[in-house]
């Protein structure tokens, strides 16, 4: 028999669980029927978002970080939709008021960014209490979660509102009817053929950072389009990270990266590891290394002074240890990189870094500049001198696209004739961001625009 539901959401991440609930609590005195439909299975449930820190961009719970807006608008190169930033920044701490009575807390605890970033609080518990309060809050009033069901396509009615969900579950298609769906069912980092589209050849085999990640193979940006959505942000846009490739964790970053030197498997440098606070140039370091050095990999070079830095443990998550040697030939050795190269590439840079390193400061961006070397060291260039040695292998992780389906501020989404009646998106399957990740701000804008979303949602029961 043909299923009905006053809301349909797709994606069990921050974006739909904060639109499944919004719509459920909506309804007041009129109970809603509220479907979540989710393609893990529920021990695997929550996307991106379970796995994520989920660090937010403000300072408080009720105070966002200064320049919230300026900030976003420039990390874009002023692409972003100025109004889609201005209601994120509206209504960013009101959604944060609204976990808390949900019962999550929040935490500003130091973070793996040493150099100072714009300041992030932190769910405690992580995007991973994020899933779990949300989705138990959503059960509890009264939304149903259909788990292991792949959404598939959209119908729309004669008219060209939402008519219809198609589901597929254990190999069974269903039709689910309804007047309103919201997306919120991610990018497509995981889909190699969209990837390889987008970001030429080899993005196919960029990892995905985590579990969860694996999930979010465009079908709903695929399903909008289909259904005449326009699309917006950087579809050559990806947030990507540098991670030990030999780590099975998730997020197994090595952010010590700007106290060293990186180098290519031939032992040469390649990249300014200093242009900048660690959140400016991740970003670009990840991508180089998987789009321009041999073999897709590189390695993160360090002498024993790394252990001098206070805290310098945090921004190393991966659980390997380091290949440790007592010379830097001996390193390349364990390493199995040119032992030339490298030993070459550690003569030169030694010798262009200033001989007094007493202006070195690690957490802020000191000026301590190499001088006449190619690539440049901008910053932190100090001597690589003091055995023992250390050195991490690197490679470039995904975590998310940019690229997406076009909506507003109310989170709609956008077509041709403007606001496809009865369609939502929100979270990481919306095109908002351009050039760079603003970082700590993902999982905040999914929440608000899945909430808005939901409530939005809902109000097609009446006039839909
Ligand atoms: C390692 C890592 C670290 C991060 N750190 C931060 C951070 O500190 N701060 C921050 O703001 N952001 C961070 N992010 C980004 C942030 O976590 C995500 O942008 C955010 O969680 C996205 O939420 P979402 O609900 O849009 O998507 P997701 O949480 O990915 O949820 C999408 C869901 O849709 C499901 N789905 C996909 N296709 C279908 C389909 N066809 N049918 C049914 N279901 C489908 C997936 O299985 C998934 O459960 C990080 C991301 C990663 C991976």
């Amino acid at each position: 028999m043909e299923q009905s539901y006053d809301v349909v959401v797709v994606g069990h991440g921050a974006a739909g669980l904060a639109a499944a609930l919004a719509a459920a609590e909506a309804a007041g005195s009129a109970p809603a029927r509220v479907l979540v439909v989710e393609r893990a299975s529920q021990a695997a449930r929550g996307g991106n978002t379970r796995w994520s820190p989920s660090y937010m961009r403000l300072e408080a719970p009720d105070r966002l970080a200064p320049r919230f807006e300026e900030d976003m608008m420039e990390t874009s190169g002023g692409r972003s939709d100025p109004a889609y930033v201005a209601r994120l920044a509206a209504d960013a701490t009101p959604v944060l008021a609204w976990l808390q009575q949900h019962g999550i807390t929040f935490d500003r605890p130091p973070n793996y960014f040493l150099t100072a970033a714009a300041p992030r609080i932190q769910p405690v518990g992580a995007g991973a209490a994020i899933v779990d309060v949300l989705a138990r809050a959503a059960s509890a009033a009264g939304v149903e979660f259909a788990y292991d069901t792949d959404a598939q396509s959209l119908e729309l009615a004669p008219g060209g509102g939402v008519a219809a969900l198609h589901v597929r579950t254990a190999g069974t298609d269903r039709r689910i009817a309804t007047n309103a769906i919201v997306f919120a069912c991610g990018g497509f980092e995981s889909d190699p053929v969209a990837m390889r589209e987008h970001l030429g050849e080899g993005a196919e085999s960029i990892r995905p950072i985590t579990a969860g990640t694996a999930y979010n193979t465009g079908g709903g940006i695929r399903m909008a389009r289909a259904a005449g959505a326009q699309t917006a942000g950087d579809w050559n846009g990806v947030h990507v990270e540098p991670v030990d490739p030999r780590s099975d964790r998730p997020e197994a970053v090595v952010l010590t990266y700007p106290y060293g030197i990186v180098v290519d498997r031939n032992g040469r440098r390649f990249f300014d590891e200093g242009n900048g606070r660690v959140d400016e140039t991740w970003e670009t370091l990840a991508r180089t290394i998987h789009f321009e050095t041999p073999g897709r990999i590189a390695y993160a070079i360090f002498d024993s002074s790394l252990a001098e830095i206070p805290g310098f443990e945090r921004a190393i998550c991966t659980d390997r240890e380091p290949i440790r040697a007592g010379t830097i030939r001996e390193l390349a050795a364990g390493l199995e990189i040119d032992a030339d190269g490298l030993a070459q590439t550690v003569a030169a840079y030694n010798a262009a870094v200033p001989a007094d390193a007493s202006a070195f400061e690690a957490t802020r961006v000191d000026g301590l500049a190499s001088n006449g070397l190619v690539p440049p060291k901008s910053n932190w260039a100090r001597r690589i001198a003091r055995a023992p040695f250390l050195a991490y292998p690197i490679v470039c992780a995904i975590c998310y696209t940019f690229g997406g389906v076009k909506t507003d501020a109310e989170a709609r989404v956008i077509g041709a004739g403007g606001p496809i009646p009865g369609l939502f998106a929100a979270g990481e399957i919306t095109g908002q961001f351009y050039g760079k990740a603003p970082g700590g701000t993902s999982v905040l804008r999914a929440l608000v625009f899945g909430r808005i979303a939901g409530k939005h949602a809902l109000d097609c029961r009446t006039n839909g």
